[in-house]
Parts: structure tokens; C-alpha cells; sequence
């Protein structure tokens, strides 16, 4: 699969990511050619969610030190506490610690995958002509894909009304069916959608790979309830970066960085 249509350099694996998905995307729209524009706003993309991702990687492997020295200080002082030098308390001490930094790690983990999918998502609404107000039940395939070549997105409009407060119905049946709870990457609006101009207040991803058994059954599940989704396969190719499911309506971008070309054209 290669993106015939844009001309963006590859500089960063990110960028090639996009592009690949941007060249899908741009495959799928029998009308439109892609102009100026739009691979302006696919740029601006792919550079602030790379920049984002680079500060947020350089603070990873800040966290990533940090849990290391505070396992090893844990381990230390169990050894202290066993032979009566250290005190309970000492030794708690500690282990808070290593609590907090794992769970900074965890949460810049998190920013990461939050950022990989708001990038896919932003490629969509960047080069994406919106969506029609009416909802269809059925799931429809993405116009234009090459045959033989899975899509790298699937969208399915439900009919069912939807809002973030009726994510626990979802999590439910994760739980019944997983034994876990829904792992919920973003919940609505978050600082990378802010930074993409994103509107994703009233959307929730969830960190599966929608091809994975747990996927699978997410996707029926929705389908059954008629909750709109959008199954993103990853940026790559083959790759699962930034692949998750997006439940909820598409995020639209707000219009300072929606190019004119994004819209369809006669
Ligand atoms: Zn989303």
C-alpha cells in the first residue's frame, strides 16, 4: 500500500504512520483530490502529536528511572526490616514511593496511547468528508478501499443515542465477558485533543485492538446496541499503533484547523 496522493516527507516513524493511513483515507474519497489544504492541516497533525510524543517519551524514561531506583530502595530496605535495622514505617516509606512512581509511569503510559489514537483519529477528520446526520444500522465499509486490502478504519453510525454516561453499560459487559474492567484509554476530552483540536467530550477510546478477541466481541456488542464507533487498525499497516476502538460519534476538528479541502467537493 503506498499513499499516492501527498507529497509529506517522512522524517519520523509517526509521519510515516500517518501517511500511510492518510493515504488510505485519501484512497477512499472517490471525489475529492487531496489539495494544499488539507495535507497543511495533515502536517500540523502529524508535527504537534510528534512533538507531543517526543516530550512525552523523554519523560517516560525519566519514570522508568524512577521506578527502578525506588524497587531497588524497597528492596534494600525489606532486607534492612527483616534483620531489625530498618522500622515498619521506614520501610513504608518506600513503598509509597515505588507506588507513586509506577503509577506516573502508568499514567504518561497512557498519555502515549492517548496520543496515537487522537493522531489517527485526527488524520480521519482532517481528510475525511463528515459524516451525514442520518444514522444507517447496518455497518457500511469505508468507501473506495482497495479490495483485498482491510480498511484501516471501520466506521458504523448506530442509531441508538449515546453519551459518555452510559459507558458503564460497556464496561459491564467487558467485565462479564473478560473478567476485566474496560480499559478506557481516553475518557472524553483530554489535553492531546485539546492540542489537536479535537472535540472528543462526549467520545471514549477503548485501548483494544479491533481485531483481538476482545475487540471482536466489543465491536458485535456495539453493533448490537447501536452505538456508533469508529475501529481504527493502527497507523502502520500491520502495525498496532494507534489502533483502538473510538465509541461514540466521529471527533470532529474545530475549524480553525479544518482545511476547506476537507469538505467535499462538487
Ligand atoms: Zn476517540
Amino acid at each position: 500500500m503506498r499513499p499516492v496522493r501527498l507529497h509529506v516527507k517522512l522524517r519520523h516513524a509517526v509521519l510515516a504512520a500517518a501517511v500511510l493511513l492518510v493515504g488510505a483515507v485519501a484512497a477512499a474519497q472517490p471525489v475529492a483530490p487531496v489539495e494544499s489544504d488539507t495535507d497543511r492541516a495533515v502536517r500540523d497533525v502529524i508535527e504537534t502529536t510528534r512533538d507531543y510524543r517526543q516530550a512525552l517519551e523523554r519523560v517516560l524514561g525519566f519514570h522508568v528511572k524512577d521506578v527502578e531506583r525506588a524497587s531497588t530502595l524497597v528492596d534494600q530496605r525489606r532486607e534492612l526490616y527483616a534483620r531489625g535495622i530498618a522500622s515498619l514505617r521506614e520501610l513504608e516509606t518506600v513503598e509509597r514511593a515505588l507506588d507513586d512512581a509506577r503509577a506516573k509511569l502508568a499514567k504518561t503510559q497512557q498519555e502515549i496511547a492517548q496520543a496515537d489514537h487522537a493522531l489517527a483519529e485526527a488524520l480521519v477528520a482532517a481528510v475525511s468528508p463528515p459524516v451525514p446526520p442520518s444514522p444507517a444500522s447496518p455497518p457500511l465499509p469505508e468507501p473506495g478501499v482497495a479490495p483485498g486490502l482491510a480498511p484501516i478504519f471501520v466506521r458504523f453510525r448506530g442509531a441508538a443515542p449515546w453519551s459518555l454516561a452510559d459507558t458503564p453499560r460497556i464496561d459491564r459487559f467487558f467485565r462479564e465477558r473478560f473478567g476485566r474492567a474496560l480499559p478506557v484509554s481516553a475518557y472524553g476530552q483530554t489535553p492531546v485533543h485539546d492540542r489537536l483540536h479535537l472535540d472528543h467530550h462526549q467520545a471514549l477510546d477503548v485501548a483494544v485492538h479491533p481485531d483481538s478477541p476482545e475487540g471482536a466481541a466489543l465491536l458485535s456488542f456495539l453493533r448490537g446496541a447501536g452505538i456508533s464507533f469508529i475501529a481504527f487498525r493502527g497507523a502502520i499497516a500491520g502495525a498496532a499503533t494507534g489502533a483502538h476502538i473510538h465509541v461514540g460519534a466521529p471527533s470532529p476538528r474545530t475549524a480553525a484547523l479544518t482545511p476547506p479541502a476537507a469538505r467535499p467537493t462538487p
